[in-house]
């Protein structure tokens, strides 16, 4: 793969790199995202900033840059070799508006690594009074309080990522309390312009994530939760009759291929 071209494209397309990248030894690249305050589309190039070669894909992801100047990552990076990254950067880019926004501050939220998704500017520290932030205008003590406990059942309610590797799906829990239940309907949050690609499971348990090689945007979601995506990649061996089409599936099959959102953290769960 052309280290020249795709140095042309990110040029083409806007990009500068970085002096450093803290991460690896790839060549980093940034530029403002288009509408987004405060968002910027960072591009890992792949690009070995040693002997200046080609090294992998190209990776996309949105960061948050919070009051701190810190960058907090709000979307998962997404690969792609130089045919699919001009595409693939609008893509990312338009997913922007998909990241959940915190409602005291506007700023965008991110998984911490707790687990938590939480406020890229971690505005809640501040309620306390005891930093001094740009944001803060004098609140009376009850509406502190308000927020704090707001704040709290927000974390609470947020959904957890835990490493792939210690992943339970909640299917996995399910059977030693209820084992009478032969089959439950299982649900997720998938919504237009998510980045998509699939995971398989088996008997509940997680088998197989082919992120890397499919990938696909959601174009829409009807009231069925029937799902319409726009598959741009797929290097796996599965057909497109294999690709996962709704928001939803029983437990009673055996095998299940599954949506997998990569733009922002959405968890299959029991339904309701
Ligand atoms: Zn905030």
């Amino acid at each position: 793969m052309s280290v020249v071209q795709r140095k042309a494209m990110l040029k083409a397309e806007g990009f500068f790199p970085h002096k450093k990248n803290a991460k690896g030894t790839t060549i980093i690249y940034s530029r403002k995202h288009p509408t987004a305050k405060f968002v910027r589309v960072v591009i890992d190039s792949g690009i070995d900033s040693k002997t200046n070669k080609v090294i992998k894909n190209a990776g996309v992801k949105l960061c948050f840059v919070n009051r701190q100047k810190s960058w907090r990552e709000i979307t998962a990076e997404v690969s792609t070799d130089n045919k699919g990254l001009v595409s693939l950067i609008k893509k990312v880019e338009d997913s922007e508006k998909f990241v959940k926004t915190c409602k005291h501050c506007k700023a965008k939220k991110f998984t911490a690594k707790s687990g938590n998704v939480v406020c890229a500017n971690a505005c809640w520290t501040a309620w306390g009074g005891k930093k001094k932030s740009q944001n803060t205008t004098k609140k009376s003590s009850q509406k502190i309080v308000a927020q704090k406990k707001a704040a709290t059942t927000q974390k609470k309610k947020s959904q957890k990522v835990t490493p792939k590797s210690q992943r339970t799906y909640p299917l996995n829990k399910k059977p030693q309390k209820k084992p009478q239940k032969k089959s439950q309907k299982i649900v997720a949050e998938i919504l237009p312009g998510d980045l998509v690609s699939v995971e398989r499971v088996e008997l509940d348990i997680f088998k197989e994530d082919y992120t890397g090689r499919i990938l696909g945007i959601v174009m829409s979601v009807d009231q069925f939760g029937k799902v319409n995506v726009n598959w741009t990649a797929n290097t796996s061996n599965l057909q497109s009759w294999d690709m996962p089409f709704t928001n939803h599936y029983n437990t009673a099959h055996r095998q299940v291929l599954r949506f997998k959102v990569l733009s922002r953290s959405v968890e299959w769960e029991e339904a309701a």
